[in-house]
């Protein structure tokens, strides 16, 4: 397998970073993922846009679009350049001793890699997910490699047999480790804007538009704890999981067997019309 680091195309045996690599040391880096549907990435300019906002915000001088001669490169050398694939690209400040306070004057350490994967037409799964207290920092819109929340949240739902563990925080849901999350009740669709404490997914946004597209009426108003058992029908969103039905919330049962809700499966179609 062939990684991209910092300019060359190597193999992923060969790609050695620094120990003193600030993303080792103290996560301080970000990272993107997209995926490349029938011959090409799915809403890029939006996720290379999200990319270089992040870096604005952690002040990592670094130009993503230089980085899309580079990809083209990257999937030639790893025979993808057509193929349905997920492409990771990490960006870190960069190697310097260990302290606390940005350095001056370092490169940015630059590291993409891309695997294959086939995304279904519309994700099949239904849900069984465990709500959690979001215990993560406060920054949870900047994209950073430091998941270890997300890492310690999601390992939870894997003891429980649960796809995701959905989040909340000072009595409303957030989002979950690694998608966002949405419900429908009475027709109407909410989601948590998009402030600090989720990452505003590139699917969140695009289910948005979808909603508005299709007529259906969309809240960016976080939904309280205590009305958990008031929804009719709940789903997460993300660039792998692309729209995926919740089913079951903790103890509480949404839906039996293959049912889902119709605004879920209204969306679901949707969304695969984009691709
Ligand atoms: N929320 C979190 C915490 C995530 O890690 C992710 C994806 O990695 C998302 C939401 C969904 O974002 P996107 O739709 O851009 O993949």
């Amino acid at each position: 397998d062939k990684v991209y680091l910092n300019g060359s195309i190597v193999n992923s045996g060969d790609a050695k970073i620094s120990v003193f690599d600030r993303g080792f040391i103290f996560g301080d880096g970000l990272y993107e993922v997209m995926v490349q549907i029938n011959g090409r990435f799915f809403y890029e300019k939006e996720h290379l846009a999200r990319l270089q906002s992040g870096l604005q915000k952690i002040n990592i001088e670094f130009c993503v679009s230089s980085l899309k001669n580079e990809i083209i490169g990257l999937l030639k050398a790893a025979a993808l350049s057509d193929k349905d694939c997920l492409l990771y690209i990490q960006i870190t400040r960069g190697v310097a001793p260990r302290q606390h306070s940005f350095p001056a004057h370092i490169k940015p350490t630059v590291m993409m890699y891309a695997v294959p994967k086939v995304l279904p037409e519309i994700n099949t799964i239904n849900a069984h997910v465990i709500t959690r207290n979001d215990f993560r920092w406060s920054r949870c819109d900047i994209k950073m490699t430091s998941l270890l929340g997300n890492v310690m949240l999601n390992e939870e739902a894997m003891q429980y047999e649960c796809f995701e563990t959905i989040l909340h925080r000072n009595g409303v849901f957030t989002e979950a480790s690694h998608s966002n999350l949405f419900f429908v009740k009475n027709g109407v669709v909410y989601t948590h804007p998009a402030d600090e404490y989720i990452l505003n997914g590139i699917t969140r946004i695009v289910v948005i538009e979808l909603c508005h597209s299709l007529g259906i009426e969309i809240k960016e108003i976080p939904l309280a704890t205590e009305e958990i058992n008031t929804i009719d029908e709940a789903f997460l969103t993300g660039t792998s999981t692309q729209i995926a039905a919740i089913q079951k919330i903790d103890n509480h049962l949404l839906f039996k067997g293959n049912e889902k809700g119709p605004v879920t499966q209204r969306l679901q179609e949707a969304f695969l019309k984009l691709k």
